[in-house]
């Protein structure tokens, strides 16, 4: 009898090695719907097809999984030396402001009028912070169709700090496919 340990619940794992799982060890077990403090414990709820259980977890049962990064991450790879890349785009979610020479973000930069201009792009620093309105409407973002995509980021360095689409909504964060779908209409290379 095997069991597989791994229980995802956002990016967390829930580790109850040899205590949960599939009888059978091959697909994947019950699903952690539900992490809480109760009574000075951390209790996990898990979902095993329709039936939930409550298991108490500790502090060593959760650990981080690593996040897909954004498909121009993929497809780049790490081209230089040093630190490792952090996608600003994992798993094909929304913009990160923890992301650290992400290729998506790059291409983003790349028509940000920083280092040349660009016709769609109102570039401006103040004390080595740079930020940028890039004029999106007019094309189609999967998230719903905006005004413009704010950005900003420190001289040349590879973390980009913020992006904001601006609507007639709520300023919301970008997602990978806005991110390709703007590079997509205003780069002059195909993503
Ligand atoms: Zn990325």
């Amino acid at each position: 009898m095997r069991y597989n340990p791994d229980y995802k619940i956002g990016d967390c794992v829930v580790r109850r090695r040899g205590t949960l799982g599939n009888m059978d060890g091959t697909a994947a077990p019950g699903k952690v719907e539900l992490i809480e403090e109760r009574h000075g414990h951390v209790m996990a709820t898990v979902n095993f097809g329709g039936r939930l259980d409550e298991h108490v977890i500790t502090a060593s049962d959760l650990r981080k999984i690593p996040k897909e990064p954004c498909r121009l991450c993929r497809e780049r790879g790490k081209t230089w030396r040093g630190d490792d890349p952090t996608c600003s785009f994992p798993d094909g979610g929304e913009f990160d402001p923890e992301g650290w020479n992400c290729a998506t973000a790059n291409r983003l930069r790349d028509i940000s009028g920083q280092d040349e201009p660009h016709p769609s792009s109102d570039y401006r620093y103040c004390e080595d912070q740079n930020y940028t309105t890039i004029k999106i409407d007019g094309i189609d973002l999967p998230s719903g169709n905006a005004y413009a995509l704010w950005m900003t980021w420190y001289k040349h360095r590879g973390r980009t700090e913020g992006m904001w689409i601006l609507s007639v909504d709520e300023p919301r964060k970008p997602t990978e496919a806005d991110a390709l779908a703007i590079i997509g209409a205003l780069s002059t290379s195909n993503p």
